[in-house]
């Protein structure tokens, strides 16, 4: 059988989604017998990225600056705010090419059985964003599950008293779909026929 540290790197590299027993084992075997460079800069960035990426201060995506560069790009219309889930929906949004406004990142979405509420995805700050920035039309753009509906739901009714236009992204992508795997042509048509809410 595996010694004790092959079995626990075989048990760690479960944590990846999709990766069971099998390809746990073959990802553990193929790091050290074949390619312990590969290995090596895998463990130093992994570290590196832990230990440095933490959350923008505006729009709470992922990076290791203060502020992301979409939040400090000036040429952004700063007017135009658009709400997703996940950092990886951003960059759906920005391949699609059709936004040029800025992001608000809420790293998942209400969840109460896993203890997700309206703080833990940072909507107070949601709330003084759009004020303080003078945000004039929110898109809500969380996925179109269960979940992501009735965090759409929430935002909405969140941000109506402050008069914004708000809008919902929804033509397009499929019920149930997750942003971050539609493609851009559709996504941008999902831009542009996006619901008033
Ligand atoms: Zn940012």
């Amino acid at each position: 059988m595996f010694s004790p540290l092959i079995k626990e790197l075989m048990e760690s590299l479960r944590c990846l989604p999709g990766v069971g027993p099998k390809s746990a084992q073959k990802m553990a075997l193929y790091l050290l017998e074949r390619d312990s460079q590969g290995a090596d800069r895998l463990a130093c960035s992994l570290r590196d990225a832990l230990d440095k990426v933490g959350r923008c201060g505006t729009c709470r995506t992922l990076t290791e600056d203060s502020e992301c560069s979409i939040c400090l790009d000036q040429e952004r219309d700063q007017t135009r705010l658009c709400i997703v889930e996940t950092p990886a929906d951003v960059i759906a949004m920005e391949n699609a090419g059709s936004f040029d406004g800025r992001y608000f990142v809420l790293l998942g979405h209400l969840s109460p059985i896993d203890g997700i509420g309206p703080e833990e995805l940072g909507l107070d700050r949601l709330e003084k964003l759009v004020v303080q920035a003078s945000v004039e039309e929110v898109i809500i753009a969380t996925n179109s599950t269960i979940e992501g509906e009735a965090t759409s739901h929430y935002i909405s009714e969140l941000l109506k008293p402050l008069n914004i236009e708000l809008s919902r992204l929804a033509q397009g992508v499929p019920i149930g779909g997750e942003l971050e795997y539609v493609d851009g042509n559709t996504l941008a048509l999902a831009l542009k026929g996006r619901k008033k809410l």
